[in-house]
Protein backbone atom coordinates (compact mmCIF):
# COMPACT_ATOMS: atom_id res chain seq x y z
CA UNK A 1 0.00 0.00 0.00
CA UNK A 2 3.24 2.12 0.99
CA UNK A 3 3.96 2.10 -2.79
CA UNK A 4 1.26 3.20 -4.17
CA UNK A 5 1.06 6.14 -2.09
CA UNK A 6 4.72 6.79 -3.14
CA UNK A 7 5.03 9.56 -5.25
CA UNK A 8 6.96 7.32 -8.59
CA UNK A 9 7.54 8.33 -12.02
CA UNK A 10 5.13 6.71 -15.00
CA UNK A 11 6.53 3.41 -16.47
CA UNK A 12 9.07 3.68 -18.94
CA UNK A 13 7.20 1.71 -22.01
CA UNK A 14 11.03 1.05 -23.47
CA UNK A 15 11.46 -1.26 -20.35
CA UNK A 16 9.64 -4.70 -19.48
CA UNK A 17 10.71 -4.35 -15.99
CA UNK A 18 12.01 -2.07 -13.33
CA UNK A 19 13.49 -2.20 -9.75
CA UNK A 20 11.92 0.87 -7.94
CA UNK A 21 14.79 1.59 -5.06
CA UNK A 22 13.69 3.60 -1.75
CA UNK A 23 16.74 5.61 -0.84
CA UNK A 24 15.21 7.28 2.10
CA UNK A 25 13.85 3.73 3.17
CA UNK A 26 17.83 2.77 2.69
CA UNK A 27 18.98 5.91 4.60
CA UNK A 28 16.36 4.69 7.55
CA UNK A 29 17.62 1.32 7.78
CA UNK A 30 21.39 2.63 8.27
CA UNK A 31 20.58 4.47 11.03
CA UNK A 32 18.36 2.08 12.59
CA UNK A 33 21.43 0.12 12.39
CA UNK A 34 24.12 2.85 13.15
CA UNK A 35 21.69 3.32 16.61
CA UNK A 36 21.89 -0.79 17.57
CA UNK A 37 26.12 -0.39 16.86
CA UNK A 38 26.80 2.27 19.54
CA UNK A 39 29.10 2.99 20.40
CA UNK A 40 30.59 1.74 17.67
CA UNK A 41 29.74 2.59 13.91
CA UNK A 42 27.71 0.37 11.32
CA UNK A 43 29.68 0.80 7.91
CA UNK A 44 27.66 0.11 4.69
CA UNK A 45 28.24 -3.60 2.59
CA UNK A 46 27.36 -2.58 -0.70
CA UNK A 47 29.36 -5.37 -2.88
CA UNK A 48 27.80 -6.53 -6.11
CA UNK A 49 26.33 -3.22 -6.78
CA UNK A 50 24.82 -2.41 -3.57
CA UNK A 51 23.28 -5.87 -3.36
CA UNK A 52 21.50 -5.03 -7.07
CA UNK A 53 20.28 -1.54 -5.92
CA UNK A 54 22.86 0.21 -7.73
CA UNK A 55 26.39 1.96 -5.73
CA UNK A 56 26.27 5.10 -7.83
CA UNK A 57 23.30 6.05 -5.99
CA UNK A 58 23.15 3.90 -2.86
CA UNK A 59 26.49 4.92 -1.52
CA UNK A 60 25.62 8.90 -2.15
CA UNK A 61 22.51 8.73 -0.23
CA UNK A 62 24.21 6.37 2.60
CA UNK A 63 27.40 8.83 2.62
CA UNK A 64 25.09 12.04 2.85
CA UNK A 65 23.41 10.42 5.89
CA UNK A 66 26.58 9.95 7.75
CA UNK A 67 28.06 6.40 6.51
CA UNK A 68 31.80 7.04 5.92
CA UNK A 69 32.76 3.54 5.61
CA UNK A 70 32.00 1.07 2.92
CA UNK A 71 32.97 -2.33 2.16
CA UNK A 72 33.06 -3.45 -1.80
CA UNK A 73 34.06 -7.37 -3.06
CA UNK A 74 36.29 -6.28 -5.82
CA UNK A 75 38.50 -3.39 -6.27
CA UNK A 76 36.48 -2.36 -9.78
CA UNK A 77 33.17 -2.09 -7.14
CA UNK A 78 35.57 0.13 -5.07
CA UNK A 79 35.94 2.50 -7.78
CA UNK A 80 32.67 2.63 -7.97
CA UNK A 81 32.72 3.47 -4.64
CA UNK A 82 34.82 6.10 -4.32
CA UNK A 83 33.27 8.03 -7.45
CA UNK A 84 30.28 8.23 -5.55
CA UNK A 85 32.31 8.91 -2.16
CA UNK A 86 35.24 11.17 -2.29
CA UNK A 87 35.60 11.11 0.81
CA UNK A 88 34.94 7.73 2.05
CA UNK A 89 36.88 4.87 3.52
CA UNK A 90 36.73 1.82 1.17
CA UNK A 91 37.33 -1.57 1.94
CA UNK A 92 37.65 -4.51 -0.46
CA UNK A 93 37.28 -7.41 1.15
CA UNK A 94 37.93 -9.90 -1.54
CA UNK A 95 42.03 -9.93 -0.87
CA UNK A 96 44.94 -8.35 -2.37
CA UNK A 97 45.84 -9.29 -5.74
CA UNK A 98 49.55 -8.31 -7.35
CA UNK A 99 49.88 -6.24 -9.81
CA UNK A 100 47.08 -4.04 -8.72
CA UNK A 101 48.71 -2.03 -6.23
CA UNK A 102 48.07 1.55 -8.35
CA UNK A 103 44.52 0.99 -8.24
CA UNK A 104 44.61 0.99 -4.67
CA UNK A 105 46.60 3.80 -4.29
CA UNK A 106 44.92 5.94 -7.43
CA UNK A 107 41.88 5.33 -5.53
CA UNK A 108 42.43 5.44 -1.94
CA UNK A 109 41.18 1.81 -1.43
CA UNK A 110 42.08 -0.52 1.76
CA UNK A 111 42.72 -3.91 1.05
CA UNK A 112 41.59 -6.47 3.37
CA UNK A 113 44.55 -8.74 3.64
CA UNK A 114 43.73 -12.39 4.43
CA UNK A 115 47.41 -14.22 4.21
CA UNK A 116 50.92 -13.97 4.57
CA UNK A 117 51.34 -13.70 0.59
CA UNK A 118 49.23 -11.26 0.30
CA UNK A 119 50.45 -9.30 3.32
CA UNK A 120 54.05 -9.17 1.30
CA UNK A 121 52.63 -8.32 -2.04
CA UNK A 122 50.50 -5.26 -0.61
CA UNK A 123 53.91 -4.07 1.40
CA UNK A 124 56.26 -4.80 -2.03
CA UNK A 125 53.41 -2.92 -4.48
CA UNK A 126 51.80 -0.18 -1.76
CA UNK A 127 52.77 -0.24 1.71
CA UNK A 128 53.26 3.18 3.65
CA UNK A 129 52.19 4.68 0.46
CA UNK A 130 48.53 3.44 0.35
CA UNK A 131 45.94 3.74 2.63
CA UNK A 132 46.39 1.43 6.01
CA UNK A 133 44.56 -2.27 5.30
CA UNK A 134 42.54 -4.31 7.31
CA UNK A 135 43.61 -8.15 8.06
CA UNK A 136 40.77 -10.85 7.86
CA UNK A 137 41.28 -13.70 10.52
CA UNK A 138 39.58 -16.74 10.17
CA UNK A 139 37.94 -17.65 13.21
CA UNK A 140 35.99 -20.71 11.29
CA UNK A 141 34.41 -19.99 8.45
CA UNK A 142 37.54 -21.75 6.35
CA UNK A 143 37.05 -19.09 3.32
CA UNK A 144 39.20 -15.89 3.37
CA UNK A 145 41.93 -14.95 6.16
CA UNK A 146 44.69 -15.60 8.24
CA UNK A 147 44.21 -18.83 10.53
CA UNK A 148 44.15 -18.02 14.17
CA UNK A 149 47.49 -18.89 14.75
CA UNK A 150 49.07 -17.47 12.09
CA UNK A 151 47.39 -14.41 13.16
CA UNK A 152 49.24 -14.64 16.60
CA UNK A 153 52.24 -14.88 14.88
CA UNK A 154 52.01 -12.11 12.55
CA UNK A 155 50.84 -9.78 15.86
CA UNK A 156 54.41 -10.60 16.84
CA UNK A 157 56.80 -10.06 13.75
CA UNK A 158 57.46 -6.24 15.02
CA UNK A 159 58.89 -5.70 11.69
CA UNK A 160 56.06 -6.80 9.51
CA UNK A 161 53.69 -4.75 11.82
CA UNK A 162 55.09 -1.25 11.89
CA UNK A 163 54.87 -1.08 8.20
CA UNK A 164 51.85 -2.71 7.88
CA UNK A 165 49.77 -0.72 10.55
CA UNK A 166 46.62 -2.38 9.98
CA UNK A 167 43.50 0.02 10.89
CA UNK A 168 41.31 -3.07 11.52
CA UNK A 169 41.17 -6.57 12.55
CA UNK A 170 38.05 -8.33 11.00
CA UNK A 171 36.56 -11.46 10.83
CA UNK A 172 33.15 -13.20 9.26
CA UNK A 173 30.81 -15.30 11.17
CA UNK A 174 29.52 -18.92 9.39
CA UNK A 175 25.81 -18.94 11.49
CA UNK A 176 24.70 -15.16 12.24
CA UNK A 177 21.45 -16.29 10.96
CA UNK A 178 21.01 -18.70 13.69
CA UNK A 179 22.07 -17.05 16.94
CA UNK A 180 21.34 -20.24 18.60
CA UNK A 181 23.84 -22.34 16.46
CA UNK A 182 27.36 -23.51 18.77
CA UNK A 183 29.70 -21.78 15.95
CA UNK A 184 28.67 -18.33 17.24
CA UNK A 185 29.76 -18.69 20.83
CA UNK A 186 33.35 -20.15 19.03
CA UNK A 187 34.00 -17.48 16.82
CA UNK A 188 33.22 -15.09 19.20
CA UNK A 189 35.47 -16.17 21.69
CA UNK A 190 38.28 -16.82 19.05
CA UNK A 191 37.98 -13.01 17.56
CA UNK A 192 38.41 -11.72 21.23
CA UNK A 193 41.23 -13.80 21.68
CA UNK A 194 42.65 -12.37 18.06
CA UNK A 195 42.05 -8.88 19.36
CA UNK A 196 43.80 -9.21 22.12
CA UNK A 197 46.79 -9.79 19.78
CA UNK A 198 46.13 -7.06 18.26
CA UNK A 199 45.82 -4.25 20.83
CA UNK A 200 44.95 -0.95 19.66
CA UNK A 201 43.49 -2.00 16.73
CA UNK A 202 39.54 -1.46 16.19
CA UNK A 203 37.48 -4.70 15.45
CA UNK A 204 34.95 -5.50 13.31
CA UNK A 205 32.96 -8.99 13.21
CA UNK A 206 29.27 -8.40 13.17
CA UNK A 207 27.35 -8.59 9.99
CA UNK A 208 23.66 -7.98 9.66
CA UNK A 209 22.51 -11.16 11.62
CA UNK A 210 25.27 -10.48 14.15
CA UNK A 211 24.36 -6.69 14.53
CA UNK A 212 20.33 -7.25 15.09
CA UNK A 213 21.09 -11.17 17.00
CA UNK A 214 24.12 -11.15 18.85
CA UNK A 215 25.45 -8.00 20.20
CA UNK A 216 28.66 -9.36 22.01
CA UNK A 217 29.91 -9.35 17.95
CA UNK A 218 29.40 -6.07 17.35
CA UNK A 219 32.77 -4.45 18.35
CA UNK A 220 34.40 -1.24 16.81
CA UNK A 221 32.28 -1.83 13.05
CA UNK A 222 29.55 -3.42 12.07
CA UNK A 223 29.76 -4.59 8.54
CA UNK A 224 25.87 -4.93 7.62
CA UNK A 225 24.57 -6.13 3.84
CA UNK A 226 21.26 -7.30 3.63
CA UNK A 227 19.36 -5.65 6.25
CA UNK A 228 20.52 -2.25 4.95
CA UNK A 229 18.57 -2.89 1.76
CA UNK A 230 15.32 -4.89 3.54
CA UNK A 231 15.97 -8.11 3.35
CA UNK A 232 15.73 -11.01 6.25
CA UNK A 233 18.91 -12.00 7.82
CA UNK A 234 16.85 -14.39 10.18
CA UNK A 235 13.47 -15.94 10.01
CA UNK A 236 12.97 -14.24 13.81
CA UNK A 237 14.67 -11.02 13.49
CA UNK A 238 12.51 -8.09 13.11
CA UNK A 239 12.24 -6.93 9.09
CA UNK A 240 13.16 -3.46 8.33
CA UNK A 241 11.72 -1.53 5.56
CA UNK A 242 11.57 -2.60 2.01
CA UNK A 243 14.33 -1.04 -0.11
CA UNK A 244 14.01 -2.33 -2.89
CA UNK A 245 10.78 -3.33 -5.57
CA UNK A 246 10.61 -5.38 -8.74
CA UNK A 247 7.61 -4.25 -11.31
CA UNK A 248 7.00 -6.20 -15.16
CA UNK A 249 5.01 -4.52 -17.31
CA UNK A 250 2.39 -6.00 -18.27
CA UNK A 251 2.67 -6.55 -22.35
CA UNK A 252 -0.15 -8.53 -22.86
CA UNK A 253 -3.90 -9.31 -21.41
CA UNK A 254 -5.80 -12.37 -22.56
CA UNK A 255 -9.08 -13.78 -22.40
CA UNK A 256 -8.26 -18.21 -22.24
CA UNK A 257 -11.05 -20.39 -22.09
CA UNK A 258 -10.84 -23.27 -19.31
CA UNK A 259 -8.53 -26.14 -20.21
CA UNK A 260 -5.94 -24.43 -21.58
CA UNK A 261 -1.93 -24.33 -21.23
CA UNK A 262 -0.12 -21.45 -20.53
CA UNK A 263 3.93 -21.50 -20.94
CA UNK A 264 6.59 -23.73 -21.93
CA UNK A 265 5.80 -27.22 -21.37
CA UNK A 266 1.96 -26.74 -20.98
CA UNK A 267 2.93 -26.84 -16.94
CA UNK A 268 -0.07 -24.82 -15.90
CA UNK A 269 -3.67 -24.95 -17.49
CA UNK A 270 -6.44 -23.14 -17.08
CA UNK A 271 -9.14 -24.82 -14.58
CA UNK A 272 -11.61 -22.27 -15.53
CA UNK A 273 -12.35 -18.94 -17.53
CA UNK A 274 -9.34 -16.99 -17.10
CA UNK A 275 -8.02 -13.65 -17.52
CA UNK A 276 -3.62 -14.30 -18.24
CA UNK A 277 -1.30 -10.94 -17.98
CA UNK A 278 2.01 -11.49 -19.75
CA UNK A 279 4.68 -9.61 -18.54
CA UNK A 280 8.04 -8.57 -19.74
CA UNK A 281 10.12 -9.88 -16.76
CA UNK A 282 11.95 -13.40 -17.72
CA UNK A 283 14.24 -15.42 -15.78
CA UNK A 284 16.75 -13.68 -17.83
CA UNK A 285 16.59 -10.73 -15.70
CA UNK A 286 16.64 -12.76 -12.79
CA UNK A 287 13.70 -14.08 -11.83
CA UNK A 288 13.08 -17.66 -10.76
CA UNK A 289 12.54 -19.95 -14.18
CA UNK A 290 10.79 -22.71 -11.63
CA UNK A 291 8.73 -19.77 -9.99
CA UNK A 292 5.30 -20.54 -11.31
CA UNK A 293 5.69 -24.48 -10.12
CA UNK A 294 6.83 -23.33 -6.47
CA UNK A 295 3.42 -21.34 -6.02
CA UNK A 296 5.10 -18.00 -5.92
CA UNK A 297 2.72 -15.04 -6.25
CA UNK A 298 3.07 -11.23 -7.59
CA UNK A 299 1.02 -8.49 -6.64
CA UNK A 300 -1.36 -5.83 -8.07
CA UNK A 301 -1.88 -2.82 -6.41
CA UNK A 302 -1.41 -5.28 -3.16
CA UNK A 303 -3.79 -7.96 -4.29
CA UNK A 304 -1.85 -11.11 -4.76
CA UNK A 305 -2.13 -12.86 -7.93
CA UNK A 306 -0.38 -16.50 -8.40
CA UNK A 307 2.64 -16.98 -11.59
CA UNK A 308 0.91 -19.28 -13.67
CA UNK A 309 3.25 -21.50 -15.53
CA UNK A 310 7.35 -21.95 -16.35
CA UNK A 311 8.78 -18.51 -16.46
CA UNK A 312 10.44 -17.96 -19.84
CA UNK A 313 13.32 -16.01 -20.69
CA UNK A 314 11.88 -12.40 -21.17
CA UNK A 315 7.93 -13.22 -19.84
CA UNK A 316 6.40 -14.53 -17.16
CA UNK A 317 2.18 -15.15 -17.30
CA UNK A 318 -0.02 -14.25 -14.06
CA UNK A 319 -3.89 -15.35 -13.66
CA UNK A 320 -5.42 -11.99 -12.87
CA UNK A 321 -8.80 -13.79 -12.99
CA UNK A 322 -9.92 -12.46 -9.44
CA UNK A 323 -8.73 -9.13 -9.72
CA UNK A 324 -11.99 -6.62 -10.32
CA UNK A 325 -12.53 -5.08 -13.45
CA UNK A 326 -9.91 -2.92 -15.03
CA UNK A 327 -7.22 -3.44 -11.97
CA UNK A 328 -4.87 -5.29 -14.24
CA UNK A 329 -4.73 -3.66 -17.42
CA UNK A 330 -2.21 -3.37 -20.56
CA UNK A 331 1.20 -1.09 -19.69
CA UNK A 332 0.11 -1.47 -16.42
CA UNK A 333 2.57 -2.86 -13.75
CA UNK A 334 3.09 -6.17 -11.33
CA UNK A 335 4.99 -5.85 -8.45
CA UNK A 336 7.19 -9.33 -8.11
CA UNK A 337 8.60 -8.10 -5.37
CA UNK A 338 8.45 -5.05 -2.84
CA UNK A 339 5.96 -4.73 -0.22
CA UNK A 340 3.37 -6.77 -0.60
CA UNK A 341 4.96 -10.02 -1.98
CA UNK A 342 8.79 -9.74 -0.10
CA UNK A 343 11.66 -11.10 -1.59
CA UNK A 344 12.30 -13.38 1.08
CA UNK A 345 9.23 -14.57 0.85
CA UNK A 346 9.64 -15.99 -3.13
CA UNK A 347 13.50 -16.64 -2.88
CA UNK A 348 11.91 -19.30 0.17
CA UNK A 349 10.00 -20.82 -2.07
CA UNK A 350 12.50 -21.07 -4.62
CA UNK A 351 14.99 -22.08 -2.21
CA UNK A 352 17.09 -19.73 -1.99
CA UNK A 353 17.57 -16.64 -0.11
CA UNK A 354 16.84 -13.30 -0.83
CA UNK A 355 20.40 -12.26 -1.09
CA UNK A 356 20.53 -14.22 -4.27
CA UNK A 357 17.59 -12.79 -5.72
CA UNK A 358 18.17 -9.37 -5.03
CA UNK A 359 21.87 -9.92 -6.66
CA UNK A 360 20.89 -11.05 -9.70
CA UNK A 361 18.48 -8.55 -11.04
CA UNK A 362 20.03 -8.43 -14.45
CA UNK A 363 20.64 -5.02 -16.26
CA UNK A 364 18.06 -4.62 -18.62
CA UNK A 365 15.69 -3.94 -15.63
CA UNK A 366 15.68 -0.21 -15.13
CA UNK A 367 16.96 1.31 -11.50
CA UNK A 368 14.73 3.82 -10.37
CA UNK A 369 15.36 5.91 -7.95
CA UNK A 370 12.73 7.68 -5.13
C1 LIG B 1 28.74 -9.95 2.58
C2 LIG B 1 29.53 -9.71 3.80
C3 LIG B 1 29.01 -8.95 4.85
C4 LIG B 1 27.56 -8.51 4.90
O1 LIG B 1 26.73 -9.63 5.21
P1 LIG B 1 25.16 -9.48 5.38
O2 LIG B 1 24.72 -10.84 5.79
O3 LIG B 1 24.63 -9.11 4.04
O4 LIG B 1 24.92 -8.44 6.40
C5 LIG B 1 29.85 -8.65 5.92
N1 LIG B 1 31.13 -9.08 5.94
C6 LIG B 1 31.66 -9.82 4.94
C7 LIG B 1 33.07 -10.29 5.04
C8 LIG B 1 30.88 -10.18 3.85
O5 LIG B 1 31.40 -10.95 2.89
Amino acid sequence: MLAAMRSEPPFDPAAGGRLVVDRSALVANWRRLAARAAPGTAAAVVKADAYGTGIAAAVPALAAAGCDTFFAAVPAEGIAVRAAAPAATIYVLGGFAAGCGALYRAHRLRPVLGCRTEIADWLAEVGEAGEPPALHVDTGMSRLGLPVEEAAALAGDRAVMDRLAPALVMSHLACADRPEHPMNAAQTDAFAAVRRSFPGVPGSLANSAGLMLLPETVHDLARPGIALYGGAFSGRAPTLATVATLEARIVQLRTVAAGVPVGYGATFVTRRPSRIAVLGVGYADGYPRRAGAMGVEAAVDGRRVPIAGTVSMDLVAVDVTDLPDGAARRGGRVELFGPTVAVDEVAARCGTIGYELLTQVGARIQRVYV
